[in-house]
C-alpha cells in the first residue's frame, strides 16, 4: 500500500535537519512519499514575522528535485488555526472511494511529540495516521502521563506494521543526528554570521534583506 508521510512544522526557515528527517523516514520506513506541511497559523506559538506565503517558498525550494519530498500548501489555503487533525483529516477525505485506506504516518521530532497531549484533538490522531517519534538532538521523548498511557499497547512491532493498517500505531526512530534549529539559524542571521551548511543552497541564495529582517525581528543574536 502507499504509505504517505506527514512531516510539519513553521519551517521559519526550512533546514537541512528537515529534510534530512524527511528523506531519512521516506527511506526507511518505505513512504511512497513526504508532505512537507508549513504551519499557517500555528496554535501553540507566536506567528511567524515572516509570511505563510514565503515559507512555503523556501519548502518548495528546498524539496526541488528530491523524489518523494513534496510541499503540501494545505494549511496556508485553510483559514484559521492550523489544527494537524484537521490535514489528516483532509487527506483521508482525500482517498478515492472504493480503495482500502493508505496508512498515514505523521512524522514529529521529540520536542514536538513531547507537546502531543496539547494538540487539538490528539487523542484522535490516532483514528486517522501512525506517529513516528523522531530523535532530536538534546532533546529526549518524554511523553505526558496522557500521552504515554495511550501509546500503551499500540507500538509497532517492526516498521512493516505501519504498512499493514491505515493507522493508530507509533514507534521511535532515530536517524543521524544534525543538531540544527530554526532558532540557532535566526540567532546567526541576527548576529550576522553565515548560516552555509545549515540550509539548503536555494534557500540561502534565495534570502533577501527583508526576509532577515523578518527572520530576526525579535530574535537575540547567537552569543556563542
Ligand atoms: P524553532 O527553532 O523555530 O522551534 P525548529 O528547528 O524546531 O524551529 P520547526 O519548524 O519548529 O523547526 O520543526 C518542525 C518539526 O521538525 C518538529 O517536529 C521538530 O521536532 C522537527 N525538527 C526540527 N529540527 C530537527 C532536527 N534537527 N532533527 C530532528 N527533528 C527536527
Amino acid at each position: 500500500m502507499n504509505a504517505i508521510g506527514i512531516f510539519g512544522g513553521t519551517f521559519t526557515p526550512i533546514h537541512n535537519g528537515h529534510i534530512r528527517l524527511a528523506i531519512e523516514l521516506r527511506e526507511r520506513l518505505r513512504l511512497s512519499r513526504v508532505h512537507l506541511v508549513p504551519s499557517a497559523h500555528p496554535p501553540h506559538r507566536a506567528a511567524p514575522e515572516v509570511q505563510p506565503a514565503r515559507r512555503l517558498q523556501w519548502a518548495q525550494l528546498a524539496v526541488a528535485g528530491e523524489p518523494g519530498l513534496v510541499v503540501d500548501d494545505r494549511e496556508i489555503r485553510r483559514d484559521g488555526p492550523s489544527y494537524t487533525y484537521d490535514t489528516l483529516a483532509g487527506l483521508r477525505a482525500e482517498a478515492p472511494a472504493g480503495e482500502s485506506p493508505a496508512p498515514l504516518v505523521l512524522l514529529l521530532g521529540d520536542d514536538a511529540a513531547n507537546q502531543l497531549h496539547t494538540w487539538h484533538r490528539w487523542r484522535e490522531l490516532f483514528d486517522l495516521a501512525h506517529l513516528v517519534f523522531v530523535e532530536r538532538p538534546y532533546e529526549p521523548l518524554t511523553p505526558a502521563p496522557e500521552l504515554a498511557s495511550l501509546l500503551r499497547g499500540r507500538r509497532a512491532a517492526a516498521p512493516q506494521a505501519l504498512l499493514e493498517r491505515p493507522a493508530g500505531l507509533w514507534m521511535s526512530a532515530s536517524i543521524p543526528p544534525l543538531a540544527i534549529s530554526s532558532t540557532r539559524i535566526r540567532q546567526l542571521l541576527a548576529a550576522g554570521r553565515s548560516i552555509r551548511g545549515l540550509v539548503p543552497q536555494a534557500v540561502l541564495q534565495s534570502l533577501t534583506a527583508e526576509d532577515i529582517r523578518a527572520l530576526t525581528h525579535d530574535e537575540d543574536p547567537a552569543q556563542d
